[in-house]
């Protein structure tokens, strides 16, 4: 049986790295990060996601504003909020809560924000910065993927990742990181032929596509460790359930190390957007980054 890959052990663990980490930059440089948070709109799964972010925000001891605003907000208000807070010193981290409503053009939106704050990692420049091998701020979920396959595998020096999806968000920066990582690394879509073959590969799956259960416990190369950042929402038995995109049952009995969903990748992403936040306030204001 695979061991299991605690995320929510790790992400708490980082959490509290971090605390210490602002600790230190209030006492030694009179800096407090801060993150602000931008809602457009009543989407119930985004009101959650913005109050989760606030919540563990202040728990780190970091600055958290909440800017609400209607779901009717204009394309040139949303940007206006954006540019007063790149122009706020106090703030360190913007994050523009996507989706924003079809009447905004988001890619428009996110290359507003400065990159130096772009915490979420979505802004064309730090894109670039990622995959010409630069310093960058990075997509949080890709980055908590690759610290949970680090914390479980070590080094992934010349290993064989398969990364299944090519989306801005997950799919691509991911395989940057492990393309940055030393592994070799291939990216399957919905257009990839033979995709049970592709992921028979790898030493290391990282599973970003949104379908219940698709990757099977055949297609695992056993001992593989098997990332799942997908979130479904099915119901069984009657019950409403979160399920990845790896069928967890089949793929646990050949894998050497699996994330559960819950509990795997999905706590790493607050945490890692709290890391970058720390990240950018201590470059804003001409400091190492300390230890987290
Ligand atoms: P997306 O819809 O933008 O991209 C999905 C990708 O999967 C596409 O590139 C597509 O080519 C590929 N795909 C679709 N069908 C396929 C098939 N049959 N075979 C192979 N590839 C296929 O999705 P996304 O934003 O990248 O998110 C993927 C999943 O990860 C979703 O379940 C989402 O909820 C989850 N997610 C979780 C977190 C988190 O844990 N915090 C963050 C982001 C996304």
């Amino acid at each position: 049986m695979a061991k299991l890959i605690d995320g929510k052990a790790y992400a708490e663990a980082l959490r509290g790295r971090i605390a210490v980490a602002v600790a230190s930059l209030k006492k030694n440089h009179n800096l407090t990060p801060g993150l602000a948070v931008v809602l457009v709109g009543e989407d119930p799964a985004s009101k959650v996601y913005v109050a989760n972010k606030a919540k563990q925000t202040v728990e780190v001891g970091m600055n958290s504003w909440e800017h609400k605003m209607p779901a009717d907000t204009s394309e040139a208000d949303l940007l206006a909020i954006v540019q007063k807070l790149n122009n706020d010193s106090s703030v360190h981290g913007i994050l523009v809560q996507m989706p924003v409503p079809k009447h905004i053009d988001s890619a428009k939106v996110l290359n507003t924000i400065d990159p130096a704050k772009d915490v979420d990692g979505f802004h064309v420049v730090n894109v670039g910065r990622l995959s010409t091998g630069q310093d960058a701020l990075t997509a949080c979920t890709p980055v908590g993927c690759v610290m949970l396959a680090k914390a479980t595998l070590g080094k992934l020096d010349g290993l064989n990742a398969v990364v299944i999806g090519r989306s801005n968000i997950v799919g691509k920066p991911v395989a940057q990181l492990l393309l940055a990582e030393n592994c070799t690394v291939t990216i399957a879509h919905s257009k990839s032929k033979d995709l049970p073959g592709i992921v028979r590969q790898a030493d290391l799956v990282i599973a970003a596509v949104g379908r219940p259960e698709m990757v099977k416990g055949d297609w695992i190369k056993p001992g593989a460790c098997v990332i799942d950042v997908g979130i479904n929402r099915i119901e069984r038995d009657g019950k409403n359930k979160l399920v990845g995109d790896c069928d967890f049952a089949s793929c646990e009995k050949v894998a050497g190390s699996i994330t559960p969903v819950p509990g795997g990748v999905g706590p790493m992403t607050i945490a890692c957007l709290l890391h970058n936040t720390v990240k950018a306030a201590a470059a804003m204001k001409g400091i190492k980054t300390p230890e987290m």
